[in-house]
């Protein structure tokens, strides 16, 4: 029986940059089983809906054609973890395993027993750490304690940021007994456009955005309307690229740069890819925020809860334009711009009263790139319950931001095609129009575009004396 290593591809979805997968090639001298494993826990959950499925879906069959252009395939196997390894590792020979580390509490306890189940039948689990860019436990306080602020966080971050040169795609030969078509999931397609989901086409979009767009990203992120940011989650939620070539790709582009507001672009898009990480590492040293609120406190907030308001919002029909834009982005395009994900998630909680979970959840099952620590983080900053998070009283007013990221109203009009006709002055705030206008531009507010379904002013109030509620004096 010849000997050979097992790959176990998660979240890594790549052969280039990937060094639990270059490991595997070393350890089994190339004879490498490229598996992904369907786990029914994870396909069956309510967090998990058909456009990040069928991204995956399609990213499977691009990954296959990738290691057969290497003369390797695919190997897609279904059921529990543990079992299906064990089961492959007899048949085959292998002596090893390798993946790469998930640093979410339910994948740490999935990965546990995994490796304890090897270990005991004489086979190596060898993991690789590299799903973040610096290590979820190695940047902690002079005290050993976990960052919950992400400016001293980022600080220490970079003073920490090594990052290993490129690896190639390592040799990969077949394996006897590995059929060459995988069998295929039979998961529910989607209806939404998905980005094209090859390893190629996740580097081209790197390497434009950093030889072009980088240079404007720090105010260039905040237009709602523009493509000012890189578009590349969906790429790093599956690791089609790689965390670590994105950010030697920002410090290239930073040294580049004009010493001037340029250069603070690449640094400021470094330091998102910080926020990434900062958010894994919350969910590693806090694994109670994926139900919880980070403050205890804020558990207990009365919420809302109303049903009406919560579909309203999820199909984007709110009556506040911006909120509707941002919603109809997601529900047609599976992905939202970050500043309306801010917009949508404040007004949800702030101005609807509803518990950030219902929000997180929902998001969880539209986005291609939903990925739980990140959208985690984003939901409890917006609420106020979170590390680091947008202080309570600072509630977003959906007209201004309206006003302020998309001041002629394109992105509005985009995607809420009963705004097309609508003056400027009043695409943030249409229920202002006089009835002349009204009928002037097809637009009746109440017929043809709902009126506003909550007054803000009497929201924020509502929402201040909410939170006030449950904090101390
Ligand atoms: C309520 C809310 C929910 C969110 N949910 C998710 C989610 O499920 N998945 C997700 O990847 N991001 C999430 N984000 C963060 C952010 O909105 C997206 O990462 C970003 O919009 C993706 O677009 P981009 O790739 O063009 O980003 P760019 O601006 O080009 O940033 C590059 C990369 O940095 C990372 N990044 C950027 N901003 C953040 C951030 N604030 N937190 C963590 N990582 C960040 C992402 O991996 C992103 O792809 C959420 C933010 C909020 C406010």
């Amino acid at each position: 029986m010849s000997t050979c290593t097992i790959h176990w591809f998660r979240r890594d979805l790549r052969l280039a940059d990937n060094p639990a997968l270059t490991m595997a090639s070393h350890h089994g001298k190339h004879r490498v089983i490229a598996l992904f494993i369907v786990d029914d826990q994870l396909v069956d959950s309510p967090r998990v809906g058909p456009n990040r499925l069928a991204f995956l879906a399609d990213r499977l069959r691009t990954l296959h054609a990738e290691l057969q252009q290497q003369g390797s395939s695919l190997l897609i196997a279904y059921g529990d973890p543990a079992e299906v390894i064990l089961q492959l590792c007899k048949k085959h020979g292998a002596a090893g395993v390798t993946w790469q580390a998930d640093p979410a509490p339910w994948a740490r306890r999935r990965d546990e027993r995994v490796a304890s189940t090897l270990q005991n039948n004489g086979v190596t689990p060898y993991i690789h750490d590299s799903q973040t860019i610096v290590p979820v436990t190695q940047v902690l306080t002079d005290k050993g304690t976990p960052y919950t602020v992400f400016t001293p966080y980022y600080r220490n971050w970079s003073r920490q940021l090594r990052i290993p040169a490129a690896l190639p795609v390592p040799p990969l030969l077949p394996v006897a007994g590995i059929p060459s078509q995988p069998t295929w999931p039979n998961w529910p397609t989607t209806t939404v456009p998905l980005p094209d989901s090859r390893a190629a086409t996740a580097q081209q979009l790197l390497a434009t955005f950093t030889s072009q767009r980088i240079n404007t990203y720090d105010d260039g992120r905040n237009v709602l309307a523009q493509a000012g940011t890189s578009g590349l989650s969906p790429y790093l939620r599956f690791g089609i690229i790689s965390p670590q070539e994105c950010a030697r790709a920002a410090i290239a582009a930073q040294r580049l740069a004009p010493p001037t507001a340029a250069r603070s672009g690449a640094e400021v898009w470094l330091s998102e890819l910080a926020w990434r990480d900062f958010y894994q590492q919350i969910l590693y040293h806090f694994p109670h925020v994926a139900n919880y609120a980070f403050r205890p406190m804020y558990d207990d907030i009365a919420w809302d809860n109303n049903q009406n308001y919560f579909a309203a919002w999820c199909a984007g029909r709110t009556g506040y334009p911006i909120v509707d834009a941002a919603m109809r982005q997601l529900s047609s395009t599976g992905w939202m711009h970050n500043r309306a994900r801010m917009i949508v998630a404040s007004f949800l909680t702030k101005d609807l009263l509803i518990d950030w979970r219902w929000g997180e959840r929902y998001f969880m099952q539209q986005l291609i790139d939903g990925d739980s620590a990140a959208n985690n983080g984003g939901w409890q900053w917006s609420a106020g319950t979170g590390t680091d998070a947008q202080p309570y009283f600072r509630i977003f007013n959906p007209t201004s931001q309206g006003e302020t990221f998309d001041p002629d109203g394109a992105y509005v009009k985009r995607y809420v095609p009963e705004l097309a006709n609508v003056p400027t002055k009043y695409i943030h705030a249409p229920w202002l129009m006089p009835p002349v206008l009204m009928r002037e531009v097809h637009c009746l507010i109440g017929h043809d575009y709902p009126a506003p379904i909550v007054d803000h002013a009497t929201q924020r109030a509502k929402a201040l004396a909410m939170y006030k509620l449950v904090r101390p004096e």
